[in-house]
């Protein structure tokens, strides 16, 4: 199954695959294109899903902007990690596979990104894409990703906080701002809410 991104910097989450239903399998591939990238052509990567074994793998190739250099064939695995949530569900998390200046990463984050700069998806820490959430007049090349994470991060920190979502069958406060930014973010409250369990 493919899918469409249109956003600067290639990027996917968690909350992608749970809205493309991958994580409802314990096994499955698919495809994810992004329309618009750094180089204005269709890209495209290919990922397997392993849940059991506790990884995603991902196909895909690559070489620099505006280069008539040969294409390098890239694949490697990212591995999966669980944190139990309410109602004894699990949440997927990624965590960043990327080795900079010879240490390993290993954070734990809702969305890899892949910059013109690297090779490999990686958290934003490693890929230095948080300058621009803390300076948000800045107009540059992330620009509109810093805005995008922004909201994302919002949601997650969110998500965590909430213990009650409903009080007497309504939703709380809380509960109602957290569906708000997630239907800014392009996430149905289906998808939010999906961990939940009935008011
Ligand atoms: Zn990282």
């Amino acid at each position: 199954m493919s899918k469409l991104i249109k956003e600067d910097c290639k990027n996917f989450s968690i909350y992608n695959l749970r809205s493309w239903k991958a994580l409802d399998n314990n096994y499955y591939g698919g495809s994810i294109i992004w329309t618009s990238g750094y180089d204005e052509k269709k890209d495209d990567i290919r990922y397997i899903l392993n849940k059991d074994e506790g990884y995603i793998e991902l196909n895909y190739r690559i070489r620099r902007h505006n280069s008539d250099e040969e294409w390098k064939k890239i694949s490697y695995k990212v591995p999966l990690t669980t944190t139990s949530c309410h109602y004894g569900k699990k949440r997927y998390w990624f965590i960043c596979p990327l080795y900079s200046n010879g240490r390993y990463c290993g954070r734990r984050v809702a969305k890899l990104y892949l910059s013109p700069y690297c090779d490999y998806f990686a958290c934003r820490h490693c890929l230095n894409l948080s300058y621009d959430v803390r300076n948000k007049n800045r107009r540059g090349r992330f620009g509109y990703i810093g805005r995008f994470f922004d909201l994302e991060e919002q949601v997650v920190k969110l998500e965590e906080q909430i213990k009650i979502k409903f009080r007497a069958g309504r939703p709380t406060k809380k509960y109602l701002r957290l569906l708000n930014k997630a239907r800014r973010l392009g996430y149905s409250a289906d998808i939010v809410n999906g961990t939940l369990g009935k008011p």
